[in-house]
């Protein structure tokens, strides 16, 4: 047995905290590996920090999303959400669990197409639609979620120019019950710019109108909104019916179920609290079913679920840099990884973990990044172990959006890993260097 690390010892004053549902005792736990891999050994390998991708949990998370729906609705097809995170592997494993493409830039649409999807099955949503991206998107038959009517009068424009008739839906915003609601893209339910533009679009006939659609917000909590949801697009769905004879082949539902992650100021944690995949399921289907669809041709059922499926297979590691006191006395952690690689820190209490053995003892504990930035903090307060310099950490959760919204502010992102379904690890996005970035850069003659 090796021998045993010296802890200081430590007196302090008891305070009374708030408890949370175990007591006041943190339920902290050391995590030392990722699917089989020692997360020392990785950092040792790969840098710290270290953004580690497992492909495992994201596939069995789509695989238990997916039952969960086609328990209840008998047409569902997922749409992966590249803002979400767009790194080719990951987008690569989605396509192969047989998800579409859902993009919002003309930027994630070529993505997906050098990714080899199959144009019909890109869904390009977003309110900037540049002429050349709409008629790439035209010329490869891809469904067009019509944002404005500008969008509206410029692929009618293009359909004719390029002599073919273009596949579009209609994004409807509306009122669900949650508030503030989004209603800044697409076209209103309840004051009738939806149906107005779908009067457009079935009287010019120069576009087929296929779907409709709606994204109604993100991390919602509240299943009872997608089936208020669910319940207009398909009054929408039947009325086009009953007025054009024209079937409309699919509803989609957009993203924005919750991951398991913990909203700031939240009492219980995410995974305790948050709706499960069935909980929307069955209320989406509830209300699909139950509305005025014949058997035959209920439409297909589209999700462009996001965080919901990548949130949990994503873990950030990174190593202690030191420890100081603030001047009230508040134990302060500095660690390698900041707000410009852990966006999601604005939202979420994200869970960290020691990945080594610590004592019993804990302290209320601030964490910071290490950028000299005062907005730098990763966690305001966290019930943590005593950390040192130099012991390593595990951020929990940090899938869905870091990995594209994070940002080269004074230092260069790491290297990302992906561990496959045997446990290897595989570097699927190096780590920036200097060169990398002076490449881009040009300094006028006269200024060398
Ligand atoms: C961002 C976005 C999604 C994914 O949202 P999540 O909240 O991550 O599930 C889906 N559809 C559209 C149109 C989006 O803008």
């Amino acid at each position: 047995m090796s021998k045993l690390r010296y802890e200081r010892p430590v007196i302090k004053k008891l305070e009374g905290g708030m408890p949370n549902k175990f007591g006041i005792r943190s339920e902290i736990q050391t995590v030392t590996h990722i699917d089989g891999n020692g997360v020392k050994d990785l950092i040792k390998e790969y840098g710290s920090p270290l953004f580690v991708i497992s492909e495992k949990t994201i596939r069995s998370t789509i695989k238990k999303a997916r039952k969960a729906f086609e328990a209840r609705y008998p047409r569902i097809q997922f749409a992966w959400s590249y803002k979400t995170n767009y790194l080719n592997a990951v987008c690569s494993i989605f396509h192969q669990e047989g998800s579409w493409a859902e993009v919002v830039s003309g930027f994630e649409y070529d993505k997906a197409i050098a990714l080899g999807v199959n144009g019909k099955k890109i869904i390009f949503n977003g309110p900037e639609k540049k002429e050349e991206d709409l008629s790439k998107a035209i010329q490869n038959d891809s469904l067009i979620h019509i944002d404005h009517l500008d969008e509206f009068y410029t692929i009618v424009e293009l359909a004719g120019v390029l002599g073919k008739k273009p596949r579009v839906a209609v994004r409807v915003n509306m009122d669900t019950g949650v508030y503030p609601m989004w209603d800044r893209f697409g076209f209103n339910y309840e004051n009738g710019q939806a149906w107005d533009v779908i009067n457009k679009i079935m009287h010019s006939g120069k576009a087929e109108l296929v779907g409709l659609h709606c994204h109604i917000g993100t991390f919602m909590l509240a299943p009872s909104a997608y089936a208020i949801a669910a319940t207009k697009l398909a009054d929408l769905a039947l009325a086009i019916e009953r007025k054009y004879n024209h079937e409309i082949k699919y509803i989609d539902l957009g993203g924005g179920f919750p991951s398991k992650n913990t909203l700031k100021g939240a009492y219980l944690p995410g995974t305790d609290t948050n709706p499960t995949f069935d909980d929307f399921a069955e209320a989406i289907s509830s209300a699909l079913l139950n509305s005025n669809f014949k058997k035959d041709n209920l439409p297909l059922l589209i999700l462009e679920t996001g965080r919901a499926l990548i949130d949990e297979a994503g873990f950030l590691l990174g190593s202690v840099i030191a420890n100081k006191r603030s001047s009230t006395g508040r134990r302060n952690t500095i660690i390698d990884i900041g707000v410009n690689l852990l966006f999601t820190s604005y939202w979420y209490d994200h869970k960290i973990t020691p990945a080594q053995s610590f004592t019993h003892y804990t302290e209320e504990t601030c964490v910071y990044g290490p950028l000299c930035m005062n907005i730098d903090v990763i966690r305001e307060s966290a019930e943590l172990p005593l950390l040192n310099r130099g012991d390593h950490v595990v951020i929990h959760n940090t899938g869905a959006y870091n990995l594209t919204q994070w940002m080269q502010f004074i230092a260069l992102r790491p290297n990302v890993l992906l561990i496959d379904m045997d446990e290897k690890p595989h570097l699927i996005r190096q780590k920036e260097t200097v060169d990398n970035m002076n490449g881009m850069e040009r300094v006028p003659e006269h200024l060398k």
